[in-house]
């Protein structure tokens, strides 16, 4: 059993007063809090071995490399991937998608290639797609969901054909909560031929995720929704299509030699990590996954279910609020709107009570625009969360009530 108590001392943010109340902090899908460990370790790289990487031969260098080294070890050994190579360090799920479409994507697919997102995607795994189709003629195909907001599979299974060409589908949804069947989705577009991309943003934080038994071609996450700092992500890639891949960005790091007649390309995982990356983020990032895997995957997931079947009940006994996004396999993300009332005049009188949770489209306009809603507003629970945090959810839910129906 979790301390939960304990577990918020490690938070710092949590004793934030706001607005004169203690903070609930809701928005986890946005982005997570950060434990003290992870703040140390932050300070620990710039007070005591803040230096370049891999280039020099000084001891404060040496140290900032083999510290950046190790959380790539600690990402491969968290995602279960074959060799350490395969993770490259991205500024995100956002970067690493763009990564995968513009290298993989402008060399190896084709006009009337065609490639299949879903309803649910985030902007950020369809916007780069888009980009894709534009440049080079290939066609973007979606797949449907029903009202629930769970993948209707038997359409995708239409969809699947030779011209399939890569599937890049969404693990976890952060404006629904819903879990997909990846491992089913993975398997029916290996069968035709086509490469599979999972964005794990939201996943990451409340799944074990094993690539090797999952055999996705690339799977990519953010670590400021696990704990960690922001503008840092990785992403998994099976090595020998990484290996196929054309540089991303050029730039110092990603190269064995430059000569103005050629250039030859560093060997993996550096071809794709061009200048100076986020060091400090990266060194503090094994922190957040040592802080995950000390709690433990499951027994976080557990808490968390507790805490979504809690929520879930407790919001749906408020007359006139309206689940959206009511999936069998959810994560810990409870969307709704209410009758008569803006989400966004939700959020502001929740705000007004130290209550944050997140308004609007969640970056899913084409989802919302499915479900026939302007957006949601969204309660989103991570391990520090408690009950009595979500008492307080409904007493402010019934106050937005009486002051604007
Ligand atoms: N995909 C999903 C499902 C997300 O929830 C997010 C973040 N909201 C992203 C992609 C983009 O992540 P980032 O902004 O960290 O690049």
């Amino acid at each position: 059993m979790l301390d939960i108590q304990k577990i918020r001392q490690d938070f710092p943010i949590l004793n934030e007063v706001i607005n004169g109340k203690p903070l609930v902090y809701f928005d986890n899908a946005a982005t997570t809090q950060k434990p003290l460990p992870v703040l140390n370790a932050l300070t620990r790289y710039y007070e005591h071995f803040n230096a370049n990487i891999h280039r020099g031969i000084h001891h404060l260098a040496e140290k900032a490399t083999s510290a950046f080294e190790a959380s790539r070890h600690k990402i491969q050994t968290f995602l279960n991937a074959r060799h350490v190579e395969e993770i490259i360090f991205t500024y995100g799920t956002t970067d690493g998608i763009n990564l995968v479409a513009q290298s993989y994507g402008r060399t190896f697919l084709k006009a009337g290639d065609e490639i299949i997102i879903s309803t649910m995607e985030h902007h950020s795994n369809i916007v780069p797609w888009q980009m894709l189709c534009e440049e080079k003629g290939c066609v973007l195909r979606v797949i449907p969901i029903n009202d629930e907001g769970e993948l209707l599979m038997d359409e995708y299974e239409k969809m699947l054909s030779e011209k399939t060409k890569f599937v890049s589908v969404v693990h976890v949804s952060n404006a629904l909560g819903t879990i997909n069947p990846v491992a089913e989705i993975i398997e029916k577009a290996h069968a035709v031929g086509a490469k599979v991309l999972i964005d794990g943003a939201q996943a990451s934080s409340h799944i074990d995720i094993n690539v090797q038994a999952l055999d996705c071609d690339f799977y990519v996450f953010s670590l400021h929704k696990l704990y960690g700092p922001t503008g840092m992500g990785a992403l998994y890639g099976k090595k020998d299509i990484l290996n196929a891949m054309p540089p991303y960005r050029g730039g110092g790091e990603m190269i064995k030699e430059v000569t103005f007649a050629k250039t030859t390309y560093s060997d993996l995982p550096y071809k794709f990590e061009a200048g100076t990356p986020n060091i400090a983020d990266v060194v503090a990032a094994y922190t957040a996954v040592e802080y995950v895997e000390t709690l433990g995957k499951k027994q976080i997931a557990d808490y968390e279910h507790e805490l979504l079947v809690y929520g879930t009940d407790a919001l749906q006994s408020i007359d006139g609020l309206r689940l959206v996004g009511t999936a069998k396999e959810k994560v810990s993300v409870i969307s709704f709107v209410m009758d008569g009332i803006h989400p966004q005049d939700v959020g502001v009188i929740l705000d007004q009570q130290g209550i944050a949770v997140r308004t609007g489209h969640h970056c899913t306009q084409p989802l919302m625009q499915r479900l026939g809603i302007p957006g949601t507003s969204r309660a989103s629970f991570a391990v520090y969360n408690t009950k009595e945090e979500i008492d307080k959810l409904v007493v402010g839910l019934e106050r937005v009530k009486k002051m604007l129906s």
